[in-house]
């Protein structure tokens, strides 16, 4: 089958298009014919690699992706999947067996992975999941939408509803806010009815965050002192109940600086860097929450994809490549430049 995978760490140049064995299909999974597939940021820091990161080479890079199921494991019984049937997958996969899988919390396995991380990914012809993980797309649903949506929306779906407690009226900033878990955080918080407060570098991208639903928009570069103006002008002396800040090191002191007593931030990931330097006093005599959350479980996965399929929250789409440009696709995400998801049909 055609994938697209890398032999050894290093810079987006390792990422290769060609032919490898199709996988086989465990028990507890199901195989799937790809029909699209959608590129995250951690396709690229997996490309690069990471100090404890054992990776089994040639590795099939990708963890958002669709299709239609065409084997089932031989223990995948009593579940409401057929083969034929079109499906998108919860890319965060554990044991399914231990008691805290059991419990509901499968992103606290010690097993917990996630395609395209630890394990084989979905930038193939074909990819293996657990039964578990997949969920059928409505009959007529964008295939394209279908795999964008699920790692960026569960992630931003936990990070607010379960972890930040979000309810009408909050004031959230979202740092980086045409980053992908940025823009679902906005949709979310519009849903929710919150005031969404986004920041972003370019004149270009504020018009099109204004666009996505953002009631106030910050461009960092013209007011690097923007923390003021959100504290008066905005939350009229207040502060936010939650800032959303998954940038990290560029960003954190200003994020808590910007929370009202009690407020939460709440953080998926530090593209800027993971060690930041932050003022504790803030901290405790604000009483401030620091939440951390990873993907999601299989609950927080089907409560938002079902949004998603009801067209309450909408991935938005960027760019679409085929499969063979996946290096390309992968540079133009790591440029910056994009606005929405970046697709790979196959
Ligand atoms: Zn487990």
């Amino acid at each position: 089958m055609k994938a697209v995978y890398i032999e050894k760490h290093g810079t987006l140049d390792e990422i290769k298009f060609g032919n490898l064995e199709p996988p086989r299909c465990k028990p507890d999974e199901v195989l799937v014919k790809t029909a699209y597939c959608a590129l995250n940021h951690l396709d690229i820091f997996v490309t690069a690699g990471w100090v404890g990161l054992k990776l089994e080479f040639p590795h099939v890079l990708g963890s958002d992706g669709c299709g239609e199921v065409v084997e089932l494991g031989s223990e995948v019984k009593n579940i409401p999947i057929n083969v034929g049937d079109m499906v998108t997958i919860n890319p965060g996969t554990s044991c399914g067996k231990c008691d805290i899988c059991l419990s509901g919390n499968h992103n606290f396995c010690t097993k917990f992975s996630i395609k395209g991380e630890f394990e084989r990914g979905t930038f193939a012809e074909q990819f293996t999941v657990p039964a578990a993980n997949v969920l059928k797309i409505p009959e007529g649903f964008p295939l394209d939408e279908a795999a964008a949506a699920p790692l960026s929306f569960l992630t931003a779906w936990r990070m607010l509803t379960t972890k930040a407690q979000i309810k009408t009226g909050d004031f959230v900033f979202i740092q980086g806010g045409s980053g992908g878990v940025s823009l679902c955080a906005l949709q979310i918080a519009n849903f929710f009815g919150a005031t969404a407060i986004v920041s972003t570098s370019t004149e270009e991208k504020a018009q099109k965050l204004r666009e996505s639903g953002a009631d106030y928009v910050i461009n960092y570069n013209e007011d690097p002192d923007y923390p003021k103006y959100v504290f008066k002008e905005i939350t009229n002396r207040q502060g936010c109940d939650i800032v959303v800040d998954s940038v990290g090191a560029a960003t954190f002191p200003t994020s808590l600086r910007m929370l009202k007593p009690g407020g939460r931030l709440v953080t998926c990931g530090a593209t800027s860097g993971p060690i930041a330097k932050i003022n504790l006093n803030m901290v405790f005599w604000n009483q401030l929450e620091i939440l951390g959350s990873t993907m999601s479980n299989q609950r927080e996965f089907r409560e938002v994809m079902n949004l998603v399929f009801e067209g309450k929250l909408k991935p938005i789409i960027g760019k679409e490549f085929p499969l063979s440009e996946a290096k390309e696709a992968e540079k133009y995400l790591d440029s910056g430049n994009h606005f929405g998801k970046i697709v790979l049909k196959i």
